[in-house]
């Protein structure tokens, strides 16, 4: 069924310019190459060469920086797509996009930096972050490594203890003190292109899954020019998109991991049910559950866009508490219904979806959707916004206003 759609996407790209044809295009390189992928720990290259050619790299950028004025709903649209067939290429695809979403937005009147977002459009360039540091963990709010400035620019010399995909960046966004005086909460974003550092690897990434995010660790040593440090403190950004755009763009590829997995357990349940004159197999109860997970799931991710999308428009609405701990919440939800889906969809389809090998294993999702719980760690989420949550009390509608 899928890979009908995808050669009729491939047919349709031929045809004309057409973003679903487009997406498709790159969904059938990653498809081809997600079990080389997960085999050998590599990066998904064929498919980012596939998403380079389509130009799907920077459409959340305005035209003029050679980008496609596209929303942060298209771009999950992408990670969804993605995620059904490699949850790699589906996640390195909404942490890049989301590094695009804090530049663009945050740029301000830098005047450098339309020059920097039309080298990103226009060379198609693949942004990896950094704001895991040392062994400080998923603790975003806070930094050790702090930029200098000197000789009219500036340097930073960093503990970037997991970069995904830093290896094959062409650039990387790191957050980083302000200054060596600044407390470690007084934070900055910055823009370092390939040609501004070096990356001396520190850690290697032999992991369960999302095992082509290749999220190694590395010593970052980066020089640049003053105007690459984003002129709005960090904290804004992070309220207003660092956390939204990331969480939004994560919950959809998860949701692509998930409906990959419900694939394989319909598609498991109608062969055997076929094969048995319409008797359908003691699984599938499952199957239906998996079908209602997702359902439920893709809900939730599409409310929160469109909430997101709505707010983007009156930038002041995305500092309400009860919108940050929605959004807060929105990981951890979905990261525990991406898993319940795929768990189901793994009952459904009992030893074939055990087995490593077979159409119907679900051993890569199982293993990939699993980073959602500990990719900035549920727990640690929780603890974070439980006093907001105490605040927010209950909401006093059913029907929240678009
Ligand atoms: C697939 C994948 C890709 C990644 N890519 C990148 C990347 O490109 N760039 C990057 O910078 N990072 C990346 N990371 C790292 C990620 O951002 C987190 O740093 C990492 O997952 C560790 O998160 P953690 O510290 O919350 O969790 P853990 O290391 O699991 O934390 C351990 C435990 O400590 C608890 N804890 C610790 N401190 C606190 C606290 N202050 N409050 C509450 N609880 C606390 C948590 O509850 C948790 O249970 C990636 C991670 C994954 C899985």
């Amino acid at each position: 069924m899928l890979a009908a759609e995808i050669s009729k996407a491939q047919e349709d790209t031929e045809a004309g310019d057409d973003f679903s044809a487009r997406i498709g295009s790159a969904v059938a390189v990653a498809a081809k190459f997600a079990d080389a992928v997960d085999e050998g720990a590599r990066f998904p290259r064929e498919a980012f060469d596939e998403l380079k050619a389509q130009r799907l790299l920077g459409i959340l950028l305005p035209k003029r920086f050679g980008g496609e004025d596209r929303n942060v709903a298209e771009a999950a649209q992408v990670c969804y797509a993605l995620g059904r067939v490699c949850s790699s290429s589906a996640m390195i695809y909404a942490m890049h996009a989301a590094n695009v979403a804090c530049v663009m937005i945050h740029a301000g009147n830098s005047e450098k930096f339309p020059y920097y977002l039309r080298r990103i459009g226009e060379e198609q360039m693949l942004i990896a972050s950094s704001t895991t540091e040392g062994k400080n963990g998923a603790n975003v709010r806070s930094s050790a490594s702090a930029i200098i400035a000197s000789d009219g620019g500036v340097s930073l010399d960093r503990d970037a203890s997991v970069v995904s995909y830093g290896a094959s960046a062409d650039a990387i966004v790191t957050t980083a003190r302000r200054s060596p005086d600044s407390l470690p909460s007084d934070q900055v974003l910055a823009l370092f292109f390939k040609e501004d550092y070096t990356l001396e690897r520190t850690s290697k990434w032999n992991v369960m899954g999302m095992r082509g995010t290749c999220s190694e660790g590395f010593h970052l040593l980066a020089k640049g020019e003053l105007e690459q440090v984003l002129p709005e403190a960090y904290d804004k950004i992070h309220r207003r998109s660092m956390v939204p755009v990331t969480h939004l763009l994560w919950a959809a590829c998860w949701a692509g991991v998930a409906a990959g997995a419900v694939e394989r357990a319909q598609n498991f349940t109608r062969k055997i049910s076929r094969a048995q004159k319409g008797a359908l197999p003691p699984g599938a109860p499952f199957a239906t559950q998996a079908s209602l997970a997702l359902m439920q799931l893709i809900n939730l991710v599409d409310s929160s866009i469109a909430d997101y999308l709505g707010r983007a428009e009156e930038p002041d609405t995305l500092d309400e508490i009860s919108f940050q701990t929605s959004l807060n919440l929105l990981k951890v939800s979905a990261s525990e219904i991406a898993i319940s889906t795929v768990m189901h969809a793994f009952n459904a389809c009992g030893i074939a979806g055990y087995r490593s090998d077979g159409e119907f294993s679900v051993s890569r999702p199982l293993r990939d959707i699993l980073s959602s719980s500990v990719m900035i760690n549920n727990n640690r989420i929780l603890s974070n916004v439980a006093s907001s949550c105490l605040i927010g009390g209950v909401p006093d509608s059913i029907v929240k206003p678009r």
